[in-house]
Formats: structure tokens, sequence, C-alpha cells
């Protein structure tokens, strides 16, 4: 009797649980001295295949990087690194071509473009931004819209949205409320970039992480610790959901507009992204920065990949001579750890070029990607969406 009542009750899920308490009042204290957190480094004694991918198995478009900056009012441009030293890690990496979304506008723009897409139209080409400063201006829509137009005709391949909308940009430039992302008056700009078949990369939010407290529980605090002003927790900022709900919002409203959602979108919630992917066909997303997130989570994240083969762009973020974050080099052993992570099934290495994990402390899984999906991500989908001859990635 006892028996199938109990069988009867574990069958309702109702079965009375042995709560496993740890006892909390005499917390055992180490005997030896404990290394501060960040002067951990454990070796793992794990032994499992290793490979090195020098050279990825297909050739590479790198939709990601940042290869100039620009100031916003005065329009100067930053080139870190001449085109000349880029090619010679890409040849040697195998990437074809590189996008350079910090492009910027106006004089900075026309640089950037003179001193990277019309030396090299093959090898790259620059996206445009927009000039945040004039959003006092009554006209602002309009004007926006007019750059977007001359900086096509300049040469510019799409517009590059940074996290500053949403995070940075006030109603009076640096100070009164944030502009939010969903804001009418950039209906034009994403309207014009549509209409001139110029695809919008748009970085909204930031780790969910950096929306949290930083304390104990924060997965991402060392790197928090870092770079204090990463936190977006507390003050006047939105949340990471009010964030992603209004870029939907813009998406929603420009269907004729591609957006490519740039670090996953939400990199650590694909369940959140593949309902993006599916209710706008107008978005893609690529992966810079975010193989910490994709590869500690290998089985959903390789499902993600088989599902979405046709959506997803390589993009690594990369910066030349980007010493502060050592998961966006622009190096050699940068380019290996993403072919690794997408070409092998290696387990438990490291996301980033650094001694200690960057960007919170764990290890990846590589995905082991067939062919078929390697080459549309790869290459295949970014040549789709730029209209690239096919013959450039002949090998
Ligand atoms: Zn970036």
């Amino acid at each position: 009797m006892e028996f199938s009542r109990r069988h009867w009750l574990t069958s309702l899920g109702l079965a009375p649980l042995v709560a496993c308490r740890p006892r909390r009042e005499r917390q055992a204290r180490p005997s030896i001295p404990m290394p501060r957190l960040d002067e951990f480094q454990p070796r793992s004694t794990l032994v499992v295949p290793t490979t090195r991918v020098e050279r990825p198995r297909f050739p590479v478009v790198d939709v990601h990087t940042h290869l100039t900056w620009s100031n916003d009012r005065t329009e100067e441009l930053q080139i870190p690194m001449p085109p000349e030293e880029v090619l010679q890690v890409m040849n040697r990496k195998g990437i074809r071509m590189m996008i350079n979304l910090t492009g910027g506008h106006g004089k900075a723009l026309e640089k950037a473009i003179a001193t990277f897409q019309k030396p090299y139209p093959d090898r790259f080409l620059v996206f445009t931004e927009p000039t945040y400063h004039w959003i006092v201006e009554p006209d602002y829509p309009k004007r926006q819209a007019d750059a977007i137009e001359r900086a096509h005709k300049a040469g510019a391949r799409g517009l590059k949205i940074l996290k500053y909308l949403g995070l940075g940009l006030r109603e009076r430039v640096d100070s009164g409320p944030l502009v939010k992302v969903d804001d009418k008056r950039f209906d034009l700009m994403w309207e014009a970039a549509g209409a001139l078949g110029m695809p919008v990369a748009i970085h909204t939010s930031d780790p969910v992480a950096f929306f949290q407290p930083i304390d104990r529980f924060n997965e991402r605090i060392e790197e928090l610790a870092m770079h204090p002003d990463w936190s977006f927790h507390g003050r006047d900022f939105p949340s990471d959901d009010e964030l992603q709900q209004a870029r939907l919002r813009v998406i929603a409203r420009h269907p004729k507009t591609t957006f490519i959602l740039l670090h996953v979108a939400k990199a650590e919630d694909l369940g959140f992204v593949s309902r993006i992917l599916e209710t706008y066909p107008n978005t893609y997303v690529e992966f810079g920065a975010r193989i910490n997130e994709l590869g500690r989570q290998p089985r959903t994240a390789r499902k993600f990949f088989e599902r979405f083969q046709d959506r997803i762009l390589f993009g690594t973020d990369a910066v030349p001579h980007g010493v502060e974050y050592p998961q966006q080099i622009f190096c050699d052993q940068l380019y290996e750890i993403y072919y690794r992570f997408l070409e092998t099934e290696d387990e438990y290495f490291d996301y980033a070029p650094a001694e200690k994990p960057p960007q919170g402390r764990w290890k990846i899984y590589g995905l082991g990607l067939p062919e078929s999906i390697l080459r549309k991500v790869y290459y295949e989908n970014a040549a789709r969406l730029f209209g690239l001859d096919l013959k450039l990635f002949r090998d």
C-alpha cells in the first residue's frame, strides 16, 4: 500500500524530497593560503586531442573588424595598422576579405575607403557610421538619411551601429536622457540603408552579466573589475531586455532593411536568438567576441549552426594592437582559435590568446561543423549578402 502510494505520488512529481542542505554553521577554513581570484591560473590535467588549425578549410570573410576609428565631431581617422601589414596576417590565415565596420563618416570615411577599399577592392570593404552629434538638429532625420546616401556614393557598403546607440548617446549628445534604439528620428536612416542595399551591422546591449550587480555572483566579475565602465548596472541604463526589444521593433518596422545582429544578438540565449531569426527574415547574426559563449554550450550551438546555417556570418571583432582585449587582438593566434572552434571537436580549450580567460572563467569545446556549413559560414553567406563574386573564393 505504502509503495503504491509513493509510486503514485512520484508519478505526479509530488514525492517528498530529501533536502541536501550544506551545513552552514562551520565553514571549513583552507589550511593553505588561497590565491586571489585574479592570481588563480589553474593548469588543466586533462589529456585530450589538441588540433592546431593554421588555415581555415575555406577562404574567410571576416565581417566584423575595426581597422579604423574616428571622431564623431572632428572626423579625424586613426589607422592603427596599415593595410599592407594587415594583409600579411590575412594571407597567412586564409582571410580573403575583411569588413572594416568603423569607417566613420565624411572626411574620415573618405580616408578609410581611400586607404583600404580603393587600393584593395577584393580584400577590404568599409562601412559608414551615423553622425551622432547631429541628433540635436531639428532636421536630423533627413540630414542623416542624406549622409547615408552620400556615404554610399563614396563607396560605403553598409552601416555600422555601435552599442553607443542605446547606452551612450543622449538627447544633448553627452547629457540628458539616453536616446532609445527605436527612436523615430532614425527611421529615415534605416530606410535609406535598406533602399541602397547597405546591410546594417548593429551592436545593441552587451553581455548579460554587464547588466547585473558586480558581486561574487557575477560570472564576468574579473572583466568588470578591469573595465568598470563596461558595467551597465543601475544608473539610468535600460535593461538588456529593454534594449533587445527596442531593436526588434526597429527590425519589424523596416522589413526591407537587412540587419546583421553582431555578437549573436544575445549569445547567452540561443533560444531567444532562434526566435528572432525565425520571425524576421531580414536578419543575420555574426559571432565576433562570442565564441566564449557559443563554445561553452557546444551542443546547443551546433544545433543552432545547423538550423541557421544560411544566416550566420563569420566575424571576430578584431582590433589591431587591441592589447586591452585579448579576445579581440588582430593576430594569427586569434584566427587559429576561431578555426579550431568551428572545425574541430577538441575539448576544453582557451577561447582567447590570453593567460587567463578574459570573458568569463571557463574554456570551450569545438563544434566540429561539416564542410557544407563551414563553407556557408566562412564566405558564402557573406558573398550573397554583399554581392561578391564567388570567383574570389576559389583557392
Ligand atoms: Zn566590434
